[in-house]
């Protein structure tokens, strides 16, 4: 085990209300008692855009850091009935935001727009998760590699600042399914991910890879090995408090 940085992000998706910040008070509670075993941790929770403001008037502890799930391709205020920009969020006091996630991909999210939403979300200084996953489509025809390849270059910019860019691999079949990859399948797609933002971003920095899709407190420790994995999303189990820390207390067991 590596004393490197490590995200534990939550994704609540479509969960939660104002009374749900008992959640976010005690992951930040119990995560200071657990802090003795750790080293470097980053813990994120991404929530849904209306408890954002709520959640940040509350919020004491500095451990934990409040995300969004979404945002909008366009700048600051206008005509778009339904949608929250970044500046929106970062005003409401989100430091992160998901994008790219499967479950919006497969509502017609393509690439083209993520590519918007990214440099819209730079410009407000929001930090971004891109998600990337092969479906198991693309599995079975062992596409995977070529479609993480074009999701990364149809996405991201150039002129990106990649210290603010965390890519999520999220296998879409391994998406809230309770199916995970194979440990030397997971291991070689890291590192393919990695010498590819390298290579094609010249990128000085070691770009961030988390991974994404039914982390529970049971498979974390298989994880844990994986030297190259930087962290983890984690969508259902961070709906409990409980389930969230056993997580991060498995990962260091
Ligand atoms: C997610 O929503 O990004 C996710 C990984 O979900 P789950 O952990 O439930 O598979």
């Amino acid at each position: 085990m590596t004393n490197k940085l490590k995200y534990f992000v939550g994704n609540w998706k479509m969960f939660g209300d104002f009374n749900s910040f008992q959640i976010i008070k005690r992951i930040a509670f119990d995560y200071q008692r657990i802090k003795a075993i750790n080293k470097k941790n980053k813990i994120i929770i991404c929530i849904p855009s209306v408890l954002i403001a709520f959640f940040n008037s509350k919020l004491r502890s500095k451990s934990l850091l409040l995300g969004a799930q979404n945002c909008s391709q366009h700048k600051d205020y206008g005509p778009y009935t339904g949608s929250i920009s970044a500046t929106m969020l970062r005003k409401a006091g989100a430091e992160y935001v998901i994008l790219g996630h499967s479950e919006n991909r497969l509502e017609g999210e393509t690439n083209n727009l993520i590519k918007k939403k990214i440099i819209s979300a730079q410009d407000q200084n929001l930090s971004i998760i891109l998600c990337i996953g092969e479906t198991l489509s693309d599995k079975n025809k062992k596409r995977t590699f070529a479609v993480l390849k074009k999701q990364i270059i149809s996405s991201i910019d150039n002129k990106s600042d990649f210290k603010k860019i965390i890519i999520a691999y999220e296998p879409v079949w391994s998406v809230g399914t309770g199916r995970v990859p194979d440990s030397h399948e997971l291991k070689k797609t890291f590192i393919f991910i990695k010498k590819l933002l390298k290579a094609k971003f010249k990128i000085k920095i070691k770009p961030s890879v988390i991974y994404g899709g039914s982390v529970n407190d049971g498979n974390i420790k298989k994880f844990s090995l994986i030297d190259e994995i930087d962290g983890f999303l984690i969508g259902g189990a961070s709906q409990s408090s409980k389930k969230f820390i056993d997580i991060i207390k498995n990962y260091y067991k």
